[in-house]
């Protein structure tokens, strides 16, 4: 079908206020993973505009940014906000275009929370506070908060634009100017977000923008630039590892959203109904392509069967397909290269001993796009490849438990931890798994309900720092304790 009235954008770099080309005019094409299509093209950066970018940023902490009184700044931020809900639908077929997920999401979550982080961290500013502490009657100590100076933000492409926001508000609300680096597989909405930066009127050389790959190329450029204070990263544990090697050359200050293998564990007592409905989405949303999704399921013994029963029903009318076709749950698997790694999950979970209950394939009729059935695998054990490692695909294993030292036992044995939900009706149960589950983030009989205000994270590999609230701010500025002998 015809998607949109939205053409696809060609994307540039915007580099001091001006969008721009490579010096050397290199592009690459940017690929719609629903029919394989070229979109675009994109202008591929390196370590030239990066330079530039960076310079333009470094300029611009001297410039009118810095001197801007709190209100002018504020208006600005929530002008961003406002402007992207006033091209809402625009933004909305991009990301779909790009990311291949379905229409109603890109509309109805991704792109409104995008709006709503420029809201929130605008209104944030005015909430902040510094300490001062009196040495008895000998000093006084008060600390002021200033900009970190110029930040890296390098993204993925599983939500583009809402973790690009995540980032981008709260660095420029703490004053700070940035070179933002997307996710080469989804640059179509960062391109849009530059254009509505200027259109907000935030001044030139505040927000950068390059193009470009990771490994050897723009990202890792981003990275060695001596001129760049701070990385916020999210992405795969194994490229923050990366990341983090060659920052240590500058030792920049690093902020780490990583991977994660989420467990979501279900007691016979819960509410199923509430159950199944939530943990179809926790599974299967975004095409399971979420650093959040619980795609680890343990089921107390005496309810695993009638909880797979209906899980499986219910998994199996989900309609995969066109991500414009309002029916669509489930959409394309971002790109061919991952829609293998997927699938090879599926073939190793097969030699590991697994039974696939459900999907594993691609659905009939869909020969175009990488498209991949919701997967239900069971009959593997803790030490399996398949349940340990990261898939990002909608791809889930359901495992049986025993006891609560036994479920405990096999949700913490994982090199990550980045959430986790808890479903049960006994409250000191609740309470008391919930505390021993090694992850940032536990849910209680819900799951992705989100309070900007609340620190948002992983332990172990999934992540360093917090963000959210007060822990971004506390990230994107420094600290300055200036001590006055009385
Ligand atoms: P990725 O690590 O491959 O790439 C992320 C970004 O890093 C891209 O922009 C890429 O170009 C860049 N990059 C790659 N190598 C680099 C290098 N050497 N130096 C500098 N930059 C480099 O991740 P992805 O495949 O785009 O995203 C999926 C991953 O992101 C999953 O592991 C998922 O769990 C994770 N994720 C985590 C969160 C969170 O909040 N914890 C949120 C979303 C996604």
């Amino acid at each position: 079908m015809e998607p949109t009235q939205f053409k696809p954008v060609d994307c540039l770099h915007f580099i001091n206020g001006q969008f721009v080309s490579s010096l050397d005019g290199k592009t690459f094409d940017n690929i719609n993973p629903s029919t394989e299509q070229v979109l675009g093209t994109v202008a591929e950066g390196g370590a030239a505009e990066i330079h530039l970018a960076v310079k333009a940023a470094k300029k611009a902490l001297k410039g009118p940014w810095m001197k801007m009184g709190a209100n002018e700044r504020v208006a600005i931020l929530r002008k961003v906000g406002d402007l992207i809900l006033a091209r809402q639908d625009q933004l909305a077929a991009l990301e779909s275009m790009d990311t291949g997920k379905p229409i109603w999401l890109s509309g109805s979550i991704d792109i409104p929370r995008s709006a709503y982080n420029f809201h929130f961290f605008s209104d944030y500013i005015r909430t902040i506070t510094t300490e001062t502490t009196q040495m008895d009657n000998i000093a006084l100590n008060y600390a002021v908060r200033s900009p970190l100076g110029v930040i890296g933000l390098i993204n993925p492409w599983n939500l583009p634009l809402l973790l690009l926001t995540w980032k981008l508000a709260p660095a420029l609300a703490a004053g700070n100017t940035v070179v933002m680096k997307p996710a080469e597989l989804t640059p179509m909405t960062a391109t849009v977000l530059a254009e509505i930066c200027r259109d907000a009127g935030i001044p030139d050389g505040v927000v950068n923008l390059v193009h470009g790959f990771g490994p050897n190329s723009a990202g890792a450029a981003l990275v060695e630039h001596p001129d760049v204070n701070a990385i916020s990263f999210t992405g795969e544990t194994s490229t923050g590892k990366v990341i983090m090697a060659s920052a240590s050359k500058t030792l920049k200050r690093l902020s780490y959203e990583l991977g994660g293998k989420n467990p979501n564990i279900i007691f016979a007592d819960s509410n199923m109904d509430e159950v199944i409905e939530t943990t179809l989405k926790s599974s299967f949303i975004n095409q399971g392509e979420v650093c959040l999704c619980g795609s680890r399921i343990y089921v107390e013994r005496s309810a695993y069967q009638g909880f797979l029963d209906k899980f499986v029903a219910k998994s199996r009318e989900l309609v995969v397909g066109d991500p414009f076709e309002p029916t669509t749950k489930v959409g394309a698997l971002i790109s061919e290269e991952h829609y293998e790694r997927v699938m090879g999950y599926i073939e190793l979970a097969v030699e590991e001993g697994g039974t696939i209950l459900l999907g594993g394939k691609r659905p009939e009729g869909l020969d175009k796009g990488y498209y991949l059935e919701p997967t239900i695998i069971t009959g593997l054990n803790r030490d399996c490849r398949v349940v340990q490692e990261e898939i990002f695909g909608p791809v889930v294993t359901v495992i049986p438990f025993d006891s609560e030292d036994d479920l405990l036992d096999q949700v913490n044995d994982t090199q990550y931890g980045l959430s986790a939900t808890v479903w049960t009706n006994d409250l000191r149960r609740a309470h008391r798994v919930a505390g021993q589950i090694e992850a940032g983030i536990v849910w209680v009989n819900t799951w992705f309900l989100r309070d900007l205000r609340t620190p948002f994270g992983g332990v172990k590999q999934s992540g360093i720092g917090r963000e959210g609230g007060l822990h971004s701010f506390e990230f994107y500025s420094e600290l300055k304790n200036i001590c006055i002998k009385l």
